[in-house]
């Protein structure tokens, strides 16, 4: 981006954070990581996304009314991720574009998402994925690669409608239903299955056979992202078959 002009077409101006420094190992966006601000007021949470003294930033900013700004080149990093990892990566932010979407969250009484900024949300994360060819698997929530520490952007963020418009994993979750269930304190070679499944599709875990608590934060982090209607941390039929059925419709790599 240059000074007025972001990168993006969907951002309508430039709003520079200093909050950011060099890709590690010249690394390219490879991943798209979505978080709230979890504030009150957006106009605060833009104020410290930018002050030198918060140490966070993100790429984008989007706005309730749909508004877009950039704030960090996307060349650079941003430093929005803190201590995560995926699908072996523990330098989330070497490797990944972040937006922040401006929203209360949980601290606030988790208040939907408005359409308008939704749509913005979508548009800017297509352009983005389509740029950088960021594949479908590799657009996650900060709670996904987070799952000890964060919860944003929470279990009502519409992950199936970015899905409609082209971006972003997902399938329909199976159906809830009362019936056998794993949760804490489980030991044995289902909990080591389990635990297995998570690792294969990217979460970061230790595969250890026992329902420990990590491994109960990982399961909420899965449900609130593809299995929302209940996040219980609580391994259930529908959360262990949405979990196979979204491996099954992984996207071959490519060669
Ligand atoms: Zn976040």
């Amino acid at each position: 981006m240059s000074a007025l002009t972001p990168e993006s077409p969907l951002a309508s101006k430039v709003f520079p954070s200093p909050n950011h420094g060099e890709r590690k190992d010249g690394q390219r966006p490879s991943m798209l990581i979505l978080h709230y601000t979890g504030m009150p007021h957006e106009g605060e949470a833009l104020q410290w996304l930018c002050n030198p003294v918060s140490q966070v930033s993100a790429h984008y900013f989007v706005f309730g009314d749909g508004r877009v700004l950039q704030l960090v080149p996307e060349s650079r990093r941003a430093w929005h991720a803190g201590l995560s990892s995926w699908d072996g990566e523990h330098d989330i932010n070497s490797c990944s574009i972040g937006i922040e979407i401006a929203n209360p969250g949980h601290p606030g009484g988790l208040p939907p998402f408005p359409e308008e900024q939704i749509e913005s949300v979508a548009a800017l994360a297509k352009d983005i994925v389509t740029r950088w060819r960021i594949p479908a698997t590799r657009v996650l929530g900060h709670s996904d690669v987070a799952p000890g520490r964060k919860v944003d952007p929470g279990e009502l963020f519409p992950w199936k409608k970015l899905h409609e418009a082209g971006v972003g994993h997902w399938v329909a979750p199976a159906a809830t239903s009362d019936g056998r269930f794993f949760s804490r304190g489980d030991q044995g070679m289902p909990i080591e299955a389990l635990q297995a499944m998570l690792v294969m599709y990217g979460y970061g875990l230790k595969i250890n056979g026992v329902f420990d608590e990590d491994t109960e934060k990982v399961v909420a982090a899965f449900q609130r992202h593809f299995r929302p209607e209940r996040v219980d941390g609580v391994a259930d039929a529908s959360t262990i078959t949405t979990l196979r059925n979204l491996i099954a419709a992984r996207p071959q790599a490519a060669a």
